[in-house]
């Protein structure tokens, strides 16, 4: 069987696209569709000869889709001569329906279609590719690989919040988490640097991307993660609030007349880094945290100080860990953020050692003092591949 995966990852604005090469995870060629439905949308594709940015109008998902196939075809590298063996969907919202990858058929695109309503923005973008590349591909196997997968080892005592029971029975209102691929794969990726079985392992991986997420993992299996019912949950965030007093949305409608859209926008897109300086990118921030800004500081703080709290609850969960894992865009390239976060620490066995943090790599390393009882690793995730191999894991079962 062919060992390429095309894999797609749609946001609800945006199309990620990429190639991979299941052996190695490189990506033979791959792209960005962004500002689907605007008129100022963008493809960016790099294949074999470098890259490319074509401005555009991109009207839909199915639109985006076919400008990436496109992008394929003209720049390269051909997808016919590739020689497909799956295609690997990410798909967000899996519910408590769905604990691992799933071939794709209509019983499967139904399931998804009745999670619409906890993933309202998400779901119905991918079903959309889904049903678009099904057409286009109507003799590969479509595999979806869920984003809540990898949580659902969580019990009942972590997924069940203190309300009614109705409210879980009849509106499905429960934890779930998020970054379950991401966190999948960098669990692997430590567990080998440890030189461990997995299956021996104790993990608090911190994903901290746009998104942040502190995930505890036990043996492989996700038992506690700070996201819940939807990705708004726990640490703060690029542009999200993470945890917050549940009767503050309540006081803002209820007192201050609030409207409950105006709500959701701030606390989903305005809130977090963003919402104390004004900048979500933790480039921008370290820049003005240089330049002596105090908001800048104050937002450095409280981000890190929500880490480091939930490190510690993440200790007392697992009973001790043997390392501490951190990924995503800001975790594997912000050394200061990695520092403060967990700064303090060192009777729960904890020390980052500061020239190993320093040192900027790709590479998965490790950035503990010597002789630390915890490691502390920094491992570049690469959700693409992870969606690639289980995409063609499925599918080679299925033949
Ligand atoms: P992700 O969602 O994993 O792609 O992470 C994106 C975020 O990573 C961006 O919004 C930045 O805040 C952050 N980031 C990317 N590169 C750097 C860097 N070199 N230093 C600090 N933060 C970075």
């Amino acid at each position: 069987m062919n060992r390429h995966v095309l894999v797609i990852n749609v946001g609800s604005s945006s199309l990620k696209y990429s190639l991979v090469d299941t052996d190695h995870g490189t990506a033979l060629g791959s792209g960005l569709v962004e500002r689907i439905g605007e008129p100022d949308g963008s493809v960016h594709h790099r294949g074999p000869d470098g890259d490319t940015d074509t401005a555009r109008e991109v009207r839909s998902h199915e639109d985006a889709l076919r400008l990436a196939l496109d992008a394929f075809a003209t720049h390269g590298p051909s997808l016919d001569d590739a020689g497909l063996g799956a295609i690997g969907h990410r798909v967000v919202h899996g519910g408590d329906r769905f604990s691992a990858p799933t071939l794709i058929d209509d019983e499967l695109v139904r399931a998804v279609e009745e999670l619409v309503p906890l993933a309202p923005l998400h779901n119905p973008a991918n079903l959309e590719c889904i049903q678009v590349a099904r057409r286009l591909f109507p003799n590969l196997p479509h595999v979806a690989v869920f984003d809540t997968a990898f949580h659902q080892t969580l019990p009942p005592h972590v997924y069940t919040y203190a309300v009614p029971r109705e409210w879980a029975e009849d509106h499905r209102i429960r934890r779930y988490g998020f970054h379950g691929t991401s966190v999948g794969f960098v669990s692997g990726e430590a567990a080998r640097m440890l030189g461990k079985p997995l299956e021996d392992c104790r993990l608090i991986v911190l994903h901290l991307g746009n998104g942040a997420s502190a995930t505890a993992v036990d043996g492989g299996r996700s038992v506690e993660t700070s996201m819940g019912f939807t990705p708004l949950a726990g640490l703060v965030m690029g542009t999200r609030s993470g945890d917050l007093d549940p009767a503050i949305p309540l006081h803002l409608h209820l007192r201050l007349g609030w409207k409950v859209e105006d709500i959701d926008r701030v606390l989903n897109r305005e809130s977090g880094v963003k919402g104390i300086v004004g900048h979500n990118d933790f480039r921008e921030l370290s820049r003005l945290r240089d330049e002596g800004d105090p908001d800048a500081g104050l937002a450095f703080d409280i981000y890190c100080h929500r880490i480091r709290k939930y490190v510690g609850a993440y200790f007392a969960v697992l009973g001790g860990i043997d390392a501490v894992v951190f990924t995503g865009g800001v975790g594997e390239n912000d050394a200061q953020v990695r520092s403060a976060s967990l700064r303090g620490l060192t009777r729960l066995g904890i020390e980052v050692e500061d020239e190993r943090n320093r040192v900027r790599s790709r590479e998965p390393r490790a950035v503990s003092a010597e002789g630390s009882e915890v490691a502390v690793l920094v491992v570049p995730t690469n959700e693409e591949w992870e969606i690639a191999r289980q995409a063609l894991a499925v599918a080679e079962a299925a033949v």
